[in-house]
Order: structure tokens, then sequence, then C-alpha cells
């Protein structure tokens, strides 16, 4: 199935997670590509190394990413990743594959959205795939198999409230 969590709210990441934690329980592999990020120090990428089957890879770099002007570093990055990506959905390299912030990449014109919806099409019924990110194309809901749509109703962040170890990042 495809699955794609989007919206303004929090939770699209930790979702995903969850997903590969109730995965882990069954045995089932998880690949999760972190795209527009290269940070050890994440949470999520300290968790990799405890849970078994569950593989993290970042996939960006660690600076600022101008969504209206994107540098050709990102640019060649996101293609990288995306090429990485194909290759372990069609090798079937887990059960679950997470492309986390696809969505953003694909909304900022970062990654051309219908390459890509084609590809995750034709291979959305052979294994899980699950993508995240804010403002996720029209295109993508379309062939999903399912969509969230996180509404932010409340965050700490409008309080002056920054990224906390463990909870945010
Ligand atoms: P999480 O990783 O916590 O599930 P997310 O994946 O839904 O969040 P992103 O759009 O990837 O959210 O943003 C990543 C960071 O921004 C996280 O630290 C998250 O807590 C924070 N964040 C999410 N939603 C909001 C919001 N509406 N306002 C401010 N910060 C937010
Ligand atoms: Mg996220």
């Amino acid at each position: 199935m495809l699955q794609v969590y989007t919206g303004t709210g929090k939770g699209k990441t930790t979702a995903a997670l969850g997903v590969a934690l109730r995965g882990a329980g069954y045995g089932l592999k998880t690949l999760m590509l972190s795209f527009l990020k290269d940070d050890p120090a994440y949470g999520e990428a300290r968790a990799a190394r405890l849970l078994p089957g569950f593989v993290l890879k970042q996939v960006g770099r660690d600076a600022f990413v101008n969504f209206r002007n994107p540098d050709p570093v990102d640019l060649k990055l996101c293609r990288a990743g995306w090429e990485e990506a194909k290759k372990a959905i069609a090798q079937k390299a887990a059960d679950i594959i997470i492309l986390d912030e696809l969505n953003i990449v694909l909304a900022t014109h970062m990654l051309p959205t219908n390459e890509v919806c084609e590809f995750l099409r034709q291979y959305s019924h052979t294994l899980e795939i699950i993508t995240t990110g804010r403002g996720a194309p029209e295109e993508l809901l379309k062939i999903a198999d399912l969509v969230t749509d996180m509404q932010e109703i409340k965050h700490y962040f409008h309080r002056g409230i920054a990224s906390r170890n463990g909870i945010d990042h």
C-alpha cells in the first residue's frame, strides 16, 4: 500500500516511525530514507541502532534548504536519494519503506512529481511505502491508498518553545 502523511500539524514523521516500531514486532524490516536531513543527533537516527531490522539513512545535508531557490547541491542530493529509493523499492530491500519529507520535496519541485508518482504507482502493490511531509501534491494523493492530513490545532512552537530532544527531533 502507499500511505501519505501530510498536513501542517505535528505527527507525520512520528506516525511513520510508529509503523516501523509496530512492524518490528512482527519481524518486518523498515528502511527509512530521510530527505533534506543529515544530522546524527535526531532521535530516530539514534534509535535506528537500537531497533532490529530498522535502517535509517539521511540522504540530505545538514543545512537550511531554501525551498524558493534550492541550492544545486540540495537538488543533486534529492535526485541521489530518489535513485536510492527506487533501487530499494524495486529490490524490495525492506517490507516497509519510509520516504521522509518526500512530500515537501515534490511540493517544491525539487523532484518531478509525475516521475515519482509513476514509479510509486507501479510498485505500491509490492510493499508498504509511506511518504511524509507538508503539502503533498494532488497527483500523489490520487494514487495513494491512504492519506492522513495532520491538521494543526495548536502547537507549542507558537509559544516560543523550540524543538525538543527526543520529542520533536
Ligand atoms: P514529527 O517529526 O514530530 O512527527 P512532523 O513530521 O509532522 O513532526 P515536520 O513538518 O517534518 O513535522 O516538521 C518537523 C519539526 O517541526 C518537528 O520538530 C515538529 O515538532 C515541528 N512541527 C511540526 N508541526 C509544526 C507546526 N505546526 N508548527 C511548528 N512546528 C511544527
Ligand atoms: Mg517530519
